[in-house]
């Protein structure tokens, strides 16, 4: 059923939710994860960078490809240098332990393992949840729900999933018919985009408007991956 009291945390969550759904600019869940995301980061290489839990954590699991470079993009050279010596201090323990015949298990279980992909899919997992009990609890917010231009892909899968197993009945079905609904339109203009762009290629159109199709495969691409 519903929770009932928010703790602090939620609360934050559901501030930050309204305040995406509020932009109505492409997903509203991508959105919010590129700010957690970016905070997550801002805070590892600030403050928390010091702190010893923390740090046995980054030490320990290491990052990602994709996390190495937004933690390189973000300029913070000397903390992220310190972070990174002690993480292959440990990565060599981990790597050179077992000998040979573990050394295949042990540089695919320290590629698997990242950091911040944990944290980030923490707080997805939350965020989700926040926004089905919001979903649920208040009408404003089905309102803003409904006029999102889209979910992509991904994130329409992962809120479904979390309605499946955190809404009722009636609270889930009309939420997925919203989402629907919001998808349906989208998709539907962007394939109608996407043919006029095809059309273009035809010398018979050739001197016909591009209309809004120019960056047709752009939001298709942005909302399929
Ligand atoms: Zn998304
Ligand atoms: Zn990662």
């Amino acid at each position: 059923m519903l929770q009932k009291g928010k703790t602090m945390a939620e609360k934050i969550y559901s501030i930050k939710i309204k305040e995406a759904f509020t932009e109505k600019n492409g997903c509203p869940i991508c959105a919010l994860r590129t700010l957690l995301e970016a905070e997550e980061i801002e805070r590892i290489l600030g403050a928390a960078m010091m702190e010893p839990d923390i740090r046995k954590e980054t030490n320990r699991k290491g990052f990602c490809k994709g996390h190495l470079e937004k933690l390189f993009a973000s300029g913070n050279k000397l903390p992220m240098a310190l972070m990174l010596s002690t993480h292959l201090e440990e990565l060599e323990g981990a790597l050179f332990k077992g000998g040979e015949k573990k050394a295949a298990a042990a540089y695919g279980a320290a590629r698997k393992s990242c950091y911040l992909c944990g944290r980030v899919g923490l707080f997805m997992n939350r965020l989700l949840d926040n926004i089905c009990y919001l979903y649920a609890a208040e009408e404003s917010f089905r309102t803003l729900f409904a006029e999102q231009p889209y979910f992509c892909e991904s994130h329409s899968a992962a809120l479904l999933e979390m309605a499946e197993k955190t809404l009722p009945k009636k609270e889930r079905l009309a939420l997925s018919a919203a989402l629907t609904d919001c998808n349906r339109q989208y998709l539907e203009q962007l394939r109608e985009d996407l043919d006029w762009f095809c059309k273009k290629f035809d010398y018979r159109y050739a001197k016909e408007d591009w209309k809004n199709s120019k960056d047709a495969i752009e939001r298709a691409v942005k909302y399929l991956s």
